[in-house]
């Protein structure tokens, strides 16, 4: 730290992000991403911006607002593209958090929010998981504070019904109910469709995981009309071109392309399902996971154990050292082939433990 830091960032925790490593090619399982590329219709579009990249892009995304909006069934006013969804979420907890308006979230769920309200001096309450994991939306009902619940959660990868998240948002008619819909598409119920009924939900997706744009950054948040207006007054008070061009270009090639992406969220949610049974034959516990991702306890082995073991047989999966998850690791779903790998490792560090064949 210099000498000049703000003092009002001296005891700021920053995320950690999952690591990115340059130095071996790993069976990367350890942040999310899709294993498939973008389709090509993406590539030709992009390249026709290279030219223009001397223009600022449309601070408005006017295109690509447009076929989202076409897309979600909602208003060109009901959304805001965003640089990744983590920028939608940050702009949230900015618009309508502080200490007297704090937010709610599980202990167990996506490791930015406490970062976001840290730096946006947002006071915050975490509430417990039950048990096995699941959120308690009894927990939730009437709180009378802003609330964030990411739906699939993270990084159980448990899901809620969507008719159980309206009950949270009906229930607390003064505060804003953020849905953090990242990993949607892999077989959850959206509340897109509910933001017509209520003035405090505001829901947010990525491209990142579904549509294989996690280098682009590209997110969004849904909302009725007034929420997005907060929203945008917080994005021109920091970064009006919030969106690249080639960025906004990417994603409305994504979205004409729907078909490629989404036949991708099934083969992925196929790959998912086998995996869990395969873990699930070696012993191992797993959640009940509607994303791009496993969360698993191996059988007489720690979490950091496997992660380490993994690791040094070139795979890479992402391990949070956090008390109740701390025997788990999240497994990313990749191809077929990738996880066929995943399993070999598996089965290799668990015989070399027990000293038997698996
Ligand atoms: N929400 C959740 C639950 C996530 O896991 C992630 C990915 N780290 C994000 C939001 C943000 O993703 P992005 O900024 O790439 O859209």
């Amino acid at each position: 730290m210099s000498r000049f830091f703000s003092g009002k960032y001296a005891a700021l925790e920053p995320y950690v992000p999952g690591e990115q490593p340059r130095e071996r090619k790993y069976v990367k399982l350890n942040t999310n991403e899709s294993p498939y590329p973008p389709s090509t219709l993406l590539a030709e579009r992009v390249q026709e911006q290279c030219p223009l990249l001397n223009l600022y892009s449309d601070p408005e995304c006017t295109v690509l607002r447009g076929k989202l909006a076409a897309h979600l069934g909602v208003r060109a006013e009901n959304v805001l593209p965003t640089n990744g969804s983590d920028e939608a979420l940050n702009f949230a907890f900015m618009a309508f958090g502080d200490g007297e308006h704090p937010f709610a979230f599980a202990d167990i769920t996506y490791g930015f929010y406490p970062v976001f309200c840290a730096i946006n001096g947002v006071s915050y309450e975490e509430i417990p998981l039950r048990e096995d994991f699941s959120i308690g939306l009894a927990d939730y009902a009437g709180i009378g504070k802003n609330i964030v619940i990411a739906n699939p959660n993270a990084p159980t990868g448990i899901a809620l019904p969507r008719a159980e998240l309206e009950r949270v948002v009906a229930s607390n008619p003064d505060s804003v109910v953020v849905i953090d819909e990242a990993y949607v598409d892999f077989g959850a119920e959206s509340c897109v469709s509910l933001i017509d009924r209520y003035d405090n939900l505001l829901v947010t997706q990525t491209f990142s995981k579904s549509r294989s744009l996690a280098g682009a950054r590209l997110g969004f948040a849904v909302g009725c009309a007034e929420l997005i207006a907060d929203l945008n007054t917080v994005k021109y008070s920091t970064n009006p071109y919030n969106v690249n061009r080639m960025t906004m270009t990417a994603g409305a090639a994504a979205l004409d392309d729907d078909g490629y992406y989404m036949a991708n969220c099934r083969e992925i949610a196929a790959t998912r399902d086998y995996v869990s049974r395969e873990l699930r034959k070696l012993g191992f516990e797993l959640t009940d996971s509607r994303t791009n991702f496993v969360f698993c306890r191996a059988p007489g082995v720690s979490g950091a154990e496997m992660y380490a073991e993994l690791r040094a047989r070139g795979v890479l999966v992402r391990h949070f050292d956090k008390p109740r998850i701390t025997d788990y690791n999240r497994v990313s779903i990749g191809t077929r082939e990738q996880m066929d790998l995943f399993l070999d490792a598996v089965r290799d560090i668990l015989n070399q433990r027990g000293g038997t064949t698996v």
